[in-house]
């Protein structure tokens, strides 16, 4: 069926977040007539956030291993749309160069998300797309071949629409799952929502008297006596709990397994390959074993670790005074400790929204509706998750560019 000819705009955009101002730049750059409908007073609220305020907006490596999603077919199409080449590349022609990190992870090159936002704004007002902010979108109906979109009292009409309001993450920003009910709406699926990337809470002061304290270490989520899951990196200690990259990683995991009493384990040398501590003790000579361990973990947490083992850390193991029973002590709590986790943090503080608009009723790559034509989603409203890396942000970009692709290929048919 073609779209009649007399609305307003040929795309509403509900939503100027990273993906609603991508779509933006795209799809009036291909000449669309588009208009962003953003509810809060600003574009971007939750970009300007990312990476700590630095932005990690992509990744040198992003392929469909790194994200879950309900329709694995889907996911790599619309990545196959929008590489790690394509998202620098637009960075670069609109003022926000991007820089590797050792780790893979592109920041923005001056360390600053509002320059990256800067960029987007620039590219969808550059390329012609209106942005109205305080225009938070109550309804979207379909009426007589057109789609019907009231914001604030004013309804504006147009050919397509593309659903980019974000998940349940950080609701401050904006993002408050009004999206998931528009696709309800139209008879949708969605998957249970929960939230991702979200520190750990403890209820052990032992373990908040750390805060500040960041570790390398290995995280591994073990169920019914099985390792379920496994991630390397930074691990901080904060007044609340667990945090940083490996914390957030296996929170979703950890949220998963909760009813089956997940538990998770920390490996404090993950570099050394077996699990023992013998390679502790090399060359020890005269020192205790505090002294080895201080050379190694931070003052603070050697002496709760040392407490944990029930070791006196004034044993000199080059002396043979860490007998058997110690070092297996030493063995569970430095290879294989178990966090006293109690709780997630939960949406307020969860970086990312597991679950969302069923991919299964999306037509492919164009993202469109099954269920309502010229009716289209893309970013977190979708059920997409990425793992920490640049990688959210980068579905962001290829969905809402592949969306933007697609409803310029309709409306021009
Ligand atoms: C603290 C933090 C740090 C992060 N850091 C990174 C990072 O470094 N790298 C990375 O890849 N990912 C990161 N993420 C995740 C990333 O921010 C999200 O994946 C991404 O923002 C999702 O983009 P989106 O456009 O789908 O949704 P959002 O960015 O949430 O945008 C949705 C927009 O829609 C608007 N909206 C919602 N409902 C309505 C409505 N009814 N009417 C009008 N407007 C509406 C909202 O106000 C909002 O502006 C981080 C997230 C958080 C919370």
């Amino acid at each position: 069926m073609r779209f009649m000819a007399n609305e307003s705009y040929d795309l509403i955009i509900i939503g100027a977040g990273a993906a609603g101002l991508m779509a933006a730049a795209e799809g009036a750059k291909l000449k669309l007539k588009v208009l962003v409908l953003e509810g809060q007073k600003e574009p971007g609220t939750k970009l300007l956030m990312c990476g700590g305020g630095r932005c990690n907006a992509t990744n040198v490596k992003v392929s469909e291993k790194d994200y879950h999603a309900g329709c694995a077919h889907t996911l790599r199409h619309v990545l196959k749309g929008f590489s790690t080449g394509d998202a620098l590349g637009f960075f670069e022609q609109w003022g926000a160069p991007m820089a590797l990190q050792e780790d893979g992870c592109y920041f923005s090159a001056d360390n600053s998300a509002r320059t990256v936002l800067k960029s987007l704004t620039g590219a969808a007002a550059g390329n012609g797309a209106q942005v109205r902010c305080g225009a938070r979108v109550s309804s979207v109906a379909f009426q007589d071949g057109c789609f019907n979109v009231v914001a604030g009292g004013s309804v504006e009409r147009a050919r397509a629409v593309l659903v980019t309001t974000g998940g349940l993450s950080y609701p401050v920003t904006g993002s408050d799952g009004s999206g998931y009910q528009f696709a309800e709406n139209f008879g949708h699926q969605v998957v249970a929502t929960r939230p991702a990337l979200t520190p750990l809470s403890t209820e052990s002061e032992i373990f908040t008297s750390l805060s500040g304290i960041v570790v390398n270490a290995g995280l591994s989520l073990w169920v019914e006596h099985r390792k379920v899951h496994a991630v390397q990196g930074p691990l901080l200690f904060t007044h609340h709990g667990f945090s940083g990259p490996v914390a957030l990683e296996i929170s979703r995991a950890w949220i998963d397994a909760r009813s089956r009493n997940g538990k998770v384990r920390a490996d404090f040398f993950p570099d050394v390959k077996n699990d023992g501590v013998d390679f502790l003790f090399q060359g020890a000579g005269q020192k205790s074993l505090k002294n080895l361990l201080g050379t190694r973990l931070p003052e603070r947490l050697v002496l709760i670790l040392l407490g944990q083992a029930g070791v006196d850390g004034s044993k000199r193991p080059g002396m043979s005074e860490v007998g058997k029973n110690d070092r297996h002590s030493l063995e569970r709590v430095l290879r294989a400790f178990t966090l006293p986790v109690k709780d997630a943090a939960g949406y307020p503080k969860a970086e990312i929204t597991a679950g969302g608009v069923d991919l299964k009723e999306l037509k492919g790559a164009s993202l469109e509706s099954r269920l309502q034509e010229g009716l289209y989603f893309a970013g977190e409203v979708v059920d997409v998750d990425g793992r920490i890396g640049g990688f959210n942000l980068h579905w962001a970009w290829a969905s809402g560019v592949s969306a933007a692709r697609a409803i310029a290929k309709r409306v021009r048919a």
